[in-house]
């Protein structure tokens, strides 16, 4: 047992070990990522489930590293946001958002609202708001073609301080929503003071309703509460056809999830608008 007890702990301190060293690896070329032109965007649709029209789209970064290939958000955004990396991330993923999504309406494409996330770190820089502003004003985007996604837990984090912010940011004209809704701790009492747009309910909502009652509940009093306290509702991770057929029969405003597309590169994504017009 003692032997044993022993293997166990080097295969721990082997795994913290690659952990660590993953970690630091990830931060040393993360450091570079943006210089050396390894960050992209891709776009996923937002449908809305009345008309079946594109109305917004996510952006969502993508990094691609010469040895590493392709870099999952879910191995990196956490490392960026320890570091501090995501605020000049960040700052670089609103200009590209609000130049692409710029460049599309010049295009002549339906003009369509862009969300872009973000994270904690940026949300409390006092330079946030600053931030947007000259994004829109660098790229001419109209203010309400511009959607932040702030998490459930960022606002609810420091209501008081959040709420201050959310309202500076409202001022500008900009879309917001509460992203991930329903996986971390809300108040109802909170919900009110928040002028957002949008609660995203979280995929993994979505993901379970059409197989635990107790979940479509969920979902089902999501939507009718906060179209109730004036928010629009967005399910996400909408896979299958039932799953869009039942969010629709429950009146839910939008959806985005990969039965209608995953996220694209931009010049896909500008082609799949250009399409849609054309029907
Ligand atoms: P999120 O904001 O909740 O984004 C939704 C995630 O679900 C995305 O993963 C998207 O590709 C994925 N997704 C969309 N439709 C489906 C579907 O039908 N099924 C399934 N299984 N997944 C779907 P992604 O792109 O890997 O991003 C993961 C997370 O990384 C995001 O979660 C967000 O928290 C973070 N992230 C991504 N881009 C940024 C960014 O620019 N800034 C910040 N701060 N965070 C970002
Ligand atoms: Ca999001
Ligand atoms: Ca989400
Ligand atoms: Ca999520």
């Amino acid at each position: 047992a003692k032997e044993g007890g022993r293997n166990q702990l080097q295969f721990y301190e082997a795994a913290m070990h690659s952990r660590i060293t993953e970690r630091a690896m990830i931060e040393a070329e993360l450091r570079h990522a943006l210089e050396r032109d390894e960050l992209s965007l891709h776009y996923q649709p937002k449908v809305d489930l009345r008309s079946g029209a594109v109305v917004g789209m996510e952006a969502l970064l993508r990094w691609r590293h010469p040895t590493l290939g392709m870099v999952s958000p879910a191995r990196f955004i956490g490392v960026a946001e320890e570091t501090g990396l995501i605020v000049a991330i960040g700052r670089w993923v609103m200009r590209t958002a609000c130049f692409q999504n710029q460049q599309w309406q010049q295009a002549g494409l339906t003009p369509l609202r862009v969300a872009v996330n973000v994270s904690a770190r940026q949300f409390r820089d006092p330079g946030l708001s600053r931030e947007v502003q000259a994004a829109l004003s660098d790229s001419g985007l109209a203010a309400h073609y511009l959607e932040l996604e702030l998490t459930e837990s960022l606002v609810m984090h420091n209501v008081e301080g959040a709420v201050a912010v959310v309202r500076e940011l409202k001022q500008m004209g900009i879309a917001l929503s509460i992203d991930d809704f329903g996986t971390g701790y809300s108040s109802l009492a909170y919900l009110k003071l928040f002028p957002v747009d949008y609660l995203k309910i979280d995929q993994s909502f979505v993901r379970e309703m059409l197989t635990e009652p107790k979940v479509a509940a969920i979902v089902r009093s999501v939507i009718a509460l906060g179209q109730s306290l004036g928010f629009k509702v967005i399910a996400e991770g909408v896979e299958t056809e039932a799953q869009l057929a039942y969010l629709r029969r429950h009146q839910c405003d939008e959806m985005q999830g990969y039965f209608f597309s995953k996220p694209l590169p931009a010049p896909e994504f500008g082609e799949l608008l250009g399409a849609e017009r054309a029907l």
